[in-house]
């Protein structure tokens, strides 16, 4: 049985709903079909499979270690990603300059799913690393994409991203990590950098030949201060170890050199994801002196003062991979939860004249309740990976769309869903995985079974990358009221034309799905306005949780009523049971999950103050 993502459902999701076979009539696809998309997958199944899964648990039980000179990581992290370099997977969605596969990313993200699925932390060394390649191929200038990308991609080098300082999580503009300018370089302005980076997943190994990390850091004003806010911050490419390019562009090579002056002062030793290093770096402590000087040696990417909006680039991307990483966390927990509870035998079913003792008892999995937790982790892990895959595809027409009109579009729509792609699964996998521990009663409270695991390491999906919280505030505060609602109202209309297919379908549940759906639109529609309308930011926003939970089940069950539509379009009675249980997690999310969305925009709807008015000495 497969354990880690469905490929049943991966083909489902790419070719009978997405269509993804469509994307080969585009120009950059062209040399594609469904056939080289299969061949990605079948590699990616086999080396998650092979290299990554195995050592999930022990690199859980064997955290890295830091001997005050290197980091120490069992050797199977090592020997899973050569594999994934060494299959060209780095660059599974770079053009071919770039020696890169120039796959769709809905397919590449399909390809990801499958390592986040199997290892989510081995698999973030090299997740991390296309993220920051894909930044710089959007921001960086020739020479830096040619010293920084290049490797990057042909995993050499590995990438990080470098935001949070320990005073500065969520308030980026409290940034304090200066650089000064020292003078200007091949590869851009070269300045010098000081200040404190705190959590750097992958910040410090010996995985690679050099680590490139990218920093957020202020430039001094001409008073000698940093510029207050977020306006301040910049971005520079900061190399473990300096480099040196000979020629340029795909004939460019790339000679590592001094060491720069970024130390390890410590690892952080985590819930979850342990097999990723988390650390706490000092730029510029003096631990090193790259070229006589102290200070580590970063060069500007982008414009000054530009810094946050080029992160946005890496962070978004990252948002979407979070959302995907927390799908897969609770896809594989599912997995393991329904083999369990095919093969656990415990109690009888109730009959009409009560359990029968002398009946053998029954595998677990024919209890309505254990089918309830089955049924309840399928709508969410399978819900949430379609959503995370719709954003990929609307990466590819924000790429690729023929027109400026479809591609502005898919941007809108990708503004508007990131933050749900990022905080429903964190939030609905997660508890996908407290129904995984349970299904295994008290073998899943023990470390034998891995489901404890895949909720310690899911449980940080809703912290990185902007807490729930934030993401809660992104939403209400500034996505769906940006541009005077455009998107907003594109989400809406997409929905609609949903809706609309949906109640001109012959099947009256679906016909019952598509008005309970249309009403909920219409309340969140009425909602937003509403507290907008109030006229008083803090009142408005003090919900923003609710409301953003609330936003996210109206927007899973727009993708199951998708679903069920495809699962309905192409029905073969020769696989009845993969479409008969889309549908009975599109009725399950339609009628278990849907309705708890009312009595939360009540709650958001009435502006009720009660976090606001509580204070701090009643608590
Ligand atoms: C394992 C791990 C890996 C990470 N990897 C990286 C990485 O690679 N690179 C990187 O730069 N960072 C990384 N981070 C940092 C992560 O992004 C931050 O932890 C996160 O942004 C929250 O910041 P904080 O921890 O300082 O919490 P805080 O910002 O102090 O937040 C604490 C709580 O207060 C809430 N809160 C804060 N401000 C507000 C507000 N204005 N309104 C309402 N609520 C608020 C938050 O929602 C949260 O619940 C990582 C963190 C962890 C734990």
């Amino acid at each position: 049985m497969e354990r880690i993502v469905s490929r049943r459902d991966l083909a489902f999701l790419l070719y009978e709903w997405l269509a993804v076979e469509g994307l080969t009539q585009r120009p950059r696809y062209a040399a594609h079909a469904r056939e080289t998309f299969e061949a990605a997958l079948d590699t990616a199944e086999q080396i998650a499979t092979d290299l990554f899964a195995p050592h999930a648990r022990k690199s859980d039980l064997n955290e890295p270690h830091f001997d005050g000179d290197k980091v120490h990581l069992i050797p199977e992290i090592r020997q899973a990603l050569d594999a994934f370099v060494g299959a060209g997977l780095m660059a599974a969605e770079q053009g071919e300059e770039f020696g890169g596969m120039q796959l769709p990313v809905a397919v590449a993200k399909a390809l990801s799913a499958y390592f986040k699925g199997a290892n989510v932390a081995t698999a973030s060394y090299a997740l991390l690393t296309i993220g920051n390649a894909n930044l710089l191929l959007a921001h960086g200038s020739p020479a830096q994409i040619d010293a920084f990308v290049r490797p990057q991609l042909e995993g050499r080098f590995f990438g990080t991203m470098c935001l949070s300082e320990p005073q500065a999580g969520s308030s980026l503009s409290d940034v304090a990590t200066r650089a000064e300018f020292e003078q200007d370089s091949p590869l851009g302005p070269q300045y010098r950098l000081s200040g404190n980076k705190m959590w750097i997943s992958a910040g410090e190994h010996e995985l690679s030949e050099n680590i490139v990390h990218l920093v957020l850091a202020k430039i001094p004003g001409p008073d000698g201060k940093p510029v207050p806010g977020t306006k301040g911050i910049s971005l520079f490419a900061v190399s473990k170890y300096l480099v040196s390019v000979a020629g340029s562009g795909s004939g460019s090579r790339v000679a590592v050199g001094e060491r720069n002056d970024i130390a390890l002062a410590g690892l952080n030793h985590k819930m979850g994801y342990r097999g990723t290093t988390n650390c706490l770096l000092n730029f510029g402590e003096g631990r090193f002196s790259p070229g006589g000087r102290t200070g580590a040696i970063g060069y500007l990417v982008g414009q000054p003062g530009r810094g946050l909006a080029a992160m946005f680039h890496m962070m978004n991307e990252a948002r979407i991979g979070v959302g995907l990483g927390a799908a897969m966390l609770g896809y594989t927990a599912y997995l393991h939860a329904l083999d369990y509870a095919r093969s656990r035998p415990q109690g009888r079913p109730i009959g009409s004249g009560g359990k029968d003792p002398a009946q053998p008892q029954v595998p677990i999995i024919q209890h309505a309740d254990v089918k309830r937790m089955l049924l309840a982790q399928k709508a969410y892990a399978e819900g949430a990976l379609a959503l995370n895959l719709y954003c990929a595809r609307l990466i590819d027409e924000e790429r690729t769309a023929e027109s400026e009109a479809e591609r502005a579009e898919a941007t809108l729509l990708l503004d508007i869903l990131t933050p749900v792609a990022k905080s429903w699964p964190s939030q609905w996998c997660l508890e996908g995985n407290t129904l995984a521990i349970q299904v295994h009663g008290g073998y899943g409270y023990t470390r034998d079974y891995p489901v404890e695991q895949f909720y310690r390491d899911n449980r940080l999906n809703s912290i990185h990358e902007g807490t729930h919280g934030i993401q809660a505030l992104d939403l209400l505060g500034r996505k769906v009221v940006m541009n005077d609602g455009a998107a907003f109202k594109l989400l809406g209309s997409r929905v609609d034309a949903t809706i609309r297919r949906a109640s001109q379908a012959r099947h009256p549940d679906t016909q019952r799905w598509a008005a309970m759906l249309g009403d909920r639109v219409r309340r969140v529609a009425r909602t937003t306005q509403r507290v907008w309308a109030a006229g008083d930011a803090a009142k408005t926003l003090a919900n923003a949780t609710p409301y953003l939970e609330a936003f996210g089940h109206v927007v899973l069950a727009w993708i199951w009523l998708e679903q069920s539509l495809a699962a309905s379009a192409h029905y073969q009675r020769s696989e009845g049971d993969f479409y008969h249980g889309k549908w009975q997690a599109c009725r399950y999310f339609f009628l278990y999950e849907l309705p708890k969305v009312d009595s939360m925009l009540d709650l958001v709807e009435s502006l009720d103050t009660t976090t606001l008015d509580m204070e701090d000495a009643w608590f």
